[in-house]
C-alpha cells in the first residue's frame, strides 16, 4: 500500500520550506504571502493521485496543470527517457542535422491531427509554440508580398503564456498591467462568455454575436491590415469558457471570408483534453495553425510546438528560404521520446475515445448535478474540463444568478475546503474549474463529485457563518 509506505518516508516539510521561500521564486506567485505560508511540498503521484511532504494523499483533478492526461507514475515513459538519454540525450536540429525522435515524432503528430497539417515545428513549451506563431503568420504574409497585414487579434481573458509575445496575445489585464510595453500589433475582441454577455439572448444567438465582434474589428482595422485570428478552442486559464456551438463555426466563416489565417491555441485542448485529439476538430473549424505542449508529453518532460498547415508551410517551405527562428531544444530527442510514449498510451489505452463516449458523458452527468447544490449557479463541462459558478443567491435564469462581491475572494475560500476534502480544484474567481487525468474512472468520477460537493457544504457553511450567504 502506498500511503503506509509514503507515511514511513521522513520529510522535513519545515526545512524544505524555508530553503523555498529562501531561493524559489515561483511563477504567478506573491512571494512574500507565500513565504509567509510555505509551500506545499508535493513528493509522488501515482494514477490520479498525488501526495504530499506530509503524507496527504489528494485526488488531482487539475492534471497538475493540465497536462498529466495519461496520469502520473508511468513506469514506460520512464524507460523511454532512460532509453533515449543512454543513445543520445542532445542533439539540435540546426545546421542541416536531425535526430530519429523527432523524425518520428513529426510523422505520429501529422498522423493524429486534421488532414490540413503535414508539417510540425518543435519548440520547448506553450509559450515558445505561441511567439513561433506570431513570427511565422508575419513571415508568411511578408513572403505572400502583403507584409501590412501583421496585426492579430486575439480576446480579452485569453491565455497564450508568459513570454512577451505570450502575454501580448493573451488578453489577461492582470499580465498586461505589469512589465510592458507589450508586442504592438495585437489587438483583443470580446470572449464568448454567454454568463458574461449573452443575457437576453439564447446561447446560439449570442455565439454568434461574439463571433461578429471578429468581423467588426476587420472591417475598423482594414481587412489588409489583419494577419490571423487565436483562440483557445475552449478557454482554460480564463476559467473553462466553453463558447456556444454556433461561435466556432462563424469565426471560421469570417476568417475565411476576409482571408485571414486562424489559428487554434491547443495547448490545454489537444491530445485529448475534450475527448478528440484536438479540440477544434470537435467545435468544427480546421485551423491554419495549432499550438501544442502539455498533453503531447502529458508535462512528464517539456515539450511544444506548432503544427503548420498546408497553406502556410508551402509558402514558407518554397518561396520562404531560411526562417530564421528557432530554439535549442526544438526537436530535443528526450522529449520527443517521451511524447511518442505518451501517444502510444494515449491511442493504445483508447484514453480519447473513452473520454468522448463513457468517461466525458459521465462526469457531464455528474459534474452538472453539483448546479442542484444551493451554492452553485452554473455547472458545465465539454470532454474532461469543467466549471462550477459560486452564487449568492440564484436567479430564475442564469443570467439572474446575484453573485458575491468579488472582494471577498469566496473562490479560494471554496478551494481551500476541497484541499481539506483531499482534491486539488482552481478558482478562477469565484468559479471553480477542473481538467482531470483522462485516465480517471467512473469510480474515481464519483470521489471526485463526493469530495467537492462535502467541500462545497463546507464552504457554504463559513459564508453562513460569517454572513455572507
Ligand atoms: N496557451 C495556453 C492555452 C495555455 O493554457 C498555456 C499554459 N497554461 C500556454 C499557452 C503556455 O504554455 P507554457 O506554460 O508551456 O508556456
Amino acid at each position: 500500500d502506498i500511503t503506509k509506505q509514503l507515511d514511513k518516508v521522513q520529510f522535513d516539510t519545515q526545512a524544505i520550506q524555508q530553503l523555498d521561500s529562501a531561493h524559489y521564486l515561483h511563477p504567478f506567485t506573491d512571494h512574500n504571502a507565500l513565504a509567509a505560508r510555505g509551500a506545499r511540498v508535493m513528493v509522488k503521484g501515482d494514477g490520479i493521485y498525488l501526495w504530499d511532504s506530509d503524507g496527504h494523499k489528494i485526488l488531482d483533478a487539475m492534471s497538475g496543470l493540465w497536462c498529466v492526461n495519461i496520469g502520473y507514475g508511468r513506469t514506460s515513459m520512464a524507460d523511454a527517457v532512460y532509453k533515449q538519454m543512454q543513445t543520445l540525450p542532445f542533439y539540435n536540429s540546426f545546421f542541416n542535422t536531425t535526430n530519429l525522435p523527432a523524425v518520428q515524432l513529426a510523422a505520429l503528430l501529422v498522423d493524429v491531427s486534421p488532414p490540413q497539417f503535414n508539417h510540425v515545428f518543435f519548440t520547448g513549451s506553450g509559450s515558445e509554440a505561441n511567439d513561433t506563431i506570431v513570427r511565422m503568420v508575419r513571415r508568411y504574409w511578408e513572403l505572400m508580398g502583403q507584409s501590412e497585414r501583421h496585426v492579430i487579434i486575439s480576446r480579452h481573458n485569453a491565455y497564450h503564456g508568459s513570454t512577451i509575445a505570450g502575454v501580448s496575445l493573451g488578453g489577461m489585464a492582470g499580465m498586461h498591467a505589469q512589465g510592458g510595453p507589450m508586442v504592438p500589433g495585437i489587438v483583443h475582441i470580446g470572449q464568448p462568455s454567454y454568463l458574461e454577455g449573452g443575457s437576453g439572448m439564447t446561447p446560439d444567438e449570442f455565439g454568434l454575436v461574439a463571433a461578429g465582434w471578429l468581423e467588426e474589428r476587420i472591417r475598423e482595422l482594414g481587412p489588409d491590415n489583419v494577419a490571423a485570428f487565436i483562440g483557445e478552442p475552449v478557454q482554460g486559464a480564463g476559467g473553462v469558457i466553453i463558447p456556444p456551438p454556433t461561435y466556432w463555426p462563424e469565426i471560421q466563416r469570417i476568417c475565411d471570408k476576409y482571408g485571414i489565417l486562424l489559428i487554434a491555441d491547443e495547448v490545454i485542448c489537444g491530445f485529448g483534453r475534450l475527448g478528440a485529439w484536438f479540440g477544434s476538430t470537435l467545435l468544427g473549424i480546421k485551423p491554419d495553425l495549432i499550438a501544442f505542449a502539455k498533453g503531447v508529453t502529458s508535462g512528464y518532460i517539456p515539450l511544444g510546438g506548432v503544427l503548420v498547415g498546408d497553406r502556410v508551410a508551402a509558402v514558407l517551405t518554397e518561396k520562404g528560404g531560411d526562417f530564421n527562428h528557432g530554439f535549442t531544444y526544438s526537436g530535443h530527442p528526450v522529449a520527443c521520446a517521451a511524447a511518442l510514449e505518451n501517444i502510444r498510451i494515449l491511442r493504445d489505452e483508447q484514453l480519447v475515445e473513452k473520454v468522448a463516449q463513457d468517461t466525458g458523458p459521465y462526469l457531464k452527468q455528474k459534474f452538472t448535478a453539483l448546479a442542484d447544490h444551493p451554492l452553485v449557479g452554473h455547472a458545465d463541462s465539454c470532454g474532461f474540463v469543467a466549471g462550477l459558478n459560486l452564487v449568492r443567491r440564484k436567479g430564475a435564469t442564469v443570467h439572474g444568478n446575484e453573485v458575491f462581491d468579488g472582494d471577498l475572494g469566496v473562490g479560494m475560500i471554496c478551494r481551500g475546503y476541497m484541499f481539506e476534502r483531499g482534491i486539488i480544484m482552481r478558482a478562477v474567481g469565484d468559479r471553480m474549474i477542473i481538467a482531470p487525468p483522462l485516465v480517471t474512472t467512473r469510480e474515481q468520477i464519483d470521489e471526485m463529485t463526493g469530495k467537492i460537493g462535502a467541500a462545497l457544504d463546507d464552504t457554504l457553511a463559513e459564508l453562513r457563518r460569517r454572513g455572507i450567504a
